[in-house]
């Protein structure tokens, strides 16, 4: 596999990075995950704003992501990707000399890695739907940054894993914010919720796509919290990401929704979804 790091491609195999980079020691990076439909890089444009602002509130001082398409582009045609592909990026704030909480004190310039390898949706789990898990949501209060720090999604996705179930949806305080890499959607008398954008939420492309057919197709949606003890009250779940497109929740926690049948207005948005994509 070739990747790209620090302005050059090399094969997976040649990439060294140093034990002293603030990604290896505290997490200290962002990264974005784009992919291509019909070859072309979807939403490109989200992508780079959304790593724009989180290069900013990180302060990670990158210069040069007005050149990353390029770079992606040609990286996706360097590994022979016929089909689609999914594209990892990482911006780390780089390597120092010594180990400091502070940022170091010298110049450093960050670390860049991005690979691009096949992708292949699941299409099963977008036809049948899926089963989550709730968990307590232990993340920081800056969860609108697409930070690498991702320990607590970690935890919660493995004990969603052990329990054979897709994803793990994270609850604070007692108010459902999202998924792990996902955003969470619930459906009541024909009206779509979905958690405000705030401090608690990653703001999702896909969300915003969701949204965007909301407001096109004349569904009602409301940016508002779910409360987890009311979640009986709603009639079709469903989770969003680059990668899950817009897949159907038909199980939580035990709780079999609708005889474990994908709802209506979810299969009707998948539907735009499908259409949009293909069209790409
Ligand atoms: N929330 C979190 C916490 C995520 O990590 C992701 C995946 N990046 C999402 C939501 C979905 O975002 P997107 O639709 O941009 O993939």
């Amino acid at each position: 596999m070739i990747c790209f790091f620090n302005g050059q491609f090399h094969s997976l195999s040649n990439i060294k990075v140093s034990p002293f980079d603030r990604g290896f020691l505290f997490a200290d990076g962002v990264y974005e995950s784009i992919r291509t439909y019909n070859g072309k890089l979807f939403r490109y444009e989200d992508h780079l704003d959304r790593l724009k602002r989180s290069l900013k509130e990180t302060k990670i001082d990158y210069k040069k992501v007005d050149l990353l398409e390029k770079i992606i582009c040609e990286l996706i045609k360097k590994n022979n990707i016929e089909r689609e592909a999914l594209v990892y990026l990482q911006i780390t704030r780089g390597s120092a000399k010594k180990r400091t909480h502070h940022f170091p004190v010298e110049e450093i310039s960050p670390t860049v890695f991005i690979s691009a390898q096949e992708f292949k949706k699941n299409t099963q789990a977008q036809e049948r739907g899926v089963k989550v898990i709730l968990q307590e949501d232990i993340r920081w209060l800056r969860c609108d940054i697409k930070s690498t720090s991702l320990l607590p999604v970690v935890l919660a996705n493995q004990k969603a894993k052990e329990e054979n179930a897709a994803e793990a949806i994270l609850v604070r305080d007692g108010l459902i914010t999202e998924g792990t890499h996902t955003n969470f959607f619930a459906v009541k008398d024909e009206t779509v919720y979905t958690a405000p954008k705030s401090r608690l939420i990653l703001e999702g492309i896909t969300r915003k796509i969701v949204l965007e057919f909301c407001d096109k197709f004349k569904i009602d949606f409301r940016e508002e919290f779910i409360n987890k003890d009311e979640l009986k009250n709603y009639n079709e779940f469903f989770i969003t990401s680059t990668t899950k497109e817009i897949t159907p929740i038909i199980e939580i926690d035990f709780w079999k929704i609708n005889q474990g049948e994908p709802g209506k207005i979810t299969r009707s948005l998948q539907a735009v979804f499908n259409k949009v994509a293909e069209d790409y």
